[in-house]
């Protein structure tokens, strides 16, 4: 038997996990570390922290599989995007892992996205601007820690810092390089607009490698560390999304991936790259021919988290009493309430939000409570507007790439049946949960053996991806939930003019920030 190892770099953990050839899961772990937030909007990690649990993770399922180091044919990586290290001319590093969370440089990105040049960047590089890309961090950085700046040699991301360490090379997948807002999807080149706004040179950028490319000649004292033969190979990989979709098995056409963990995306693949003329979504490279078009939602479980949490305590504090999971007991709570929650309706976007409206000042709200509503109405309007806002999304993206046929839902949140059968419902859509709930390790691994030839096809994944779980629309839903989200829609463009206003005040007389 051979086996290969997908190692999924996340925001709070690193997944590893062995699967034999079959794509069958043998031994995983997962190690998390800390974030740093010495202000609200930094959002830090120690790389170092990050290097630790790849090594220990993939360390630890040589040792409890026992399987022979030779049978070991590959690792492959996984990566969360937009994350950046700044190094001086010696590669060492004089920041710590800043991440797609920090949002330190809101500011220099809300001004180039008002600008021409912010939309020609966006239509060049396929990545929304927004304080999350390396491209608005580097800005910022230039502008306001200038000394730093200058005493920067590279501007890496956290999978090319680990890289380093391992085979002492700086180079970077077209994937993560995408989503840095300075690669050119179009040419496969660091985007000449972005070097001149950010006053970079492709000598201070990695080298750029398609996402199969194998790195051999891994540091002997890390091999020995990890327990592995110095010669196997390890698969660059892609970064976390596109992965998502492949290990999902939603790279045909017309197969659309919904992920609804802490936050949430919808996406599709085409053939070529794709821009939405609005600025909505994002696109993303995974293979060749291979591309992932989509947008990433910041409130998905996020705010059923908040409820559970602040509008349900004394559930939270019955469920955990009875031993139960609070989220099922709410669910059920939810599901005694026709969907459309007797006509209240809410915004979910207490983070501010990214697709489809790109507004960190966006507040939430509910919408047409009456005297009949119940807290159950709430839960319920709440689980719905997660839902909602999701579809306004997948509305943007069918723009671009025309109506989905199919749906892969993954993550925490598609773990009832009501928030299942709710996003078949308000999709439209037949909806498959796959088995498999670590999908982003297992696209990796796929990639993995497609780059070292031991599948033929990356579409070969479908013999990896099992499922017995379909939703089919419920036709009264459908109807009910097609009334209420066009004033969903409509309601959201008129409170779009407002959330400058209440954010300003919030920030002026508020004293949680
Ligand atoms: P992460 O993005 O951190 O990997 P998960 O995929 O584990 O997150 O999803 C966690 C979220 O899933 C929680 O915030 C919660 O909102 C949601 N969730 C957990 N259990 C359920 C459930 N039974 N039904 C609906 N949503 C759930």
């Amino acid at each position: 038997m051979a086996y290969i190892i997908g190692v999924d770099i996340g925001t709070t953990s690193v997944k590893t996990i062995l699967y034999d050839n079959n794509g069958k899961i043998i031994e995983s772990a997962n190690l998390g570390y800390p974030l740093y937030q010495d202000t609200p909007d930094m959002a830090e990690e120690d790389p170092d922290d990050i290097f630790s649990a790849v090594t220990n993770g993939i360390n630890t399922v040589m040792r409890k599989s026992k399987i022979a180091a030779n049978s070991l044919k590959g690792v492959s990586f996984s990566c969360a995007m937009h994350s950046l290290i700044l190094l001086d001319k010696n590669k060492k590093a004089l920041t710590r892992a800043i991440t797609w969370a920090d949002n330190r440089s809101a500011k220099y990105a809300e001004q180039l996205k008002q600008s021409d040049l912010g939309l020609k960047l966006y239509k060049n590089t396929g990545t929304p601007i927004h304080a999350m890309t390396p491209l608005s961090k580097i800005i910022w950085l230039k502008n306001e820690k200038s000394e730093l700046y200058k005493e920067t040699k590279y501007f890496i991301g956290i999978k090319e810092y680990i890289i380093n360490k391992l085979f002492g090379v700086l180079k970077v997948d077209y994937s993560i390089a995408n989503a840095t807002g300075l690669f050119n999807i179009f040419n496969l080149d660091w985007d000449k607009d972005a070097l001149a706004l950010t006053g970079l040179k492709k000598e201070n950028l990695p080298e750029l490698v398609d996402t199969t490319y194998k790195l051999k000649g891994l540091k002997k004292e890390y091999a020995k560390v990890i327990g592995i033969n110095p010669k196997t190979p390890f698969i660059i990989g892609a970064s976390d999304g596109p992965l998502a979709n492949l290990g999902v098995n939603a790279i045909e056409p017309g197969v659309l991936a919904i992920t609804i963990g802490t936050s949430g995306a919808v996406r599709m693949v085409s053939k070529k790259p794709r821009i939405d003329p609005k600025g909505r979504v994002f696109c993303y490279y995974l293979a060749k021919d291979m591309w992932v078009i989509g947008g990433p939602v910041n409130n998905g479980g996020i705010i059923f988290k908040w409820i559970r949490d602040q509008l349900c305590l004394p559930e939270k504090v019955t469920a955990e009493q009875m031993h139960i999971n609070p989220y099922s007991l709410l669910t059920t709570i939810a599901s005694k309430v026709p969907a459309g929650s007797d006509g209240l309706l809410f915004h979910p976007f207490l983070g501010g939000e990214r697709a489809p409206i790109w507004d960190s000042n966006a507040r939430g709200s509910y919408f047409g409570l009456n005297q009949m509503h119940t807290r159950a109405h709430m839960i319920r309007a709440a689980l719905e507007g997660i839902v909602f806002n999701l579809y306004t999304v997948s509305l943007a993206l069918e723009e671009v790439l025309g109506t989905p046929i199919k749906i892969q839902a993954t993550g925490g949140f598609v773990n009832s049946n009501l928030t299942r059968q709710m996003l078949s419902d308000i999709f439209e859509q037949n909806v498959t949960i796959p088995d498999s709930v670590e999908g982003t390790a297992l696209g990796a691994a796929t990639l993995g053996m497609y780059s070292l030839g031991m599948i033929n096809e990356l579409s070969d994944v479908k013999n990896f991806v099992h499922s017995n779980n379909t939703y089919t629309p419920i036709k009264e839903n459908v109807d009910v939930y097609r009334e209420l989200s066009s004033i969903y829609i409509r309601l959201s463009r008129q409170l779009m003019t407002e959330y400058d206003q209440i954010a300003a005040f919030q920030r002026k007389h508020s004293r949680i920030r």
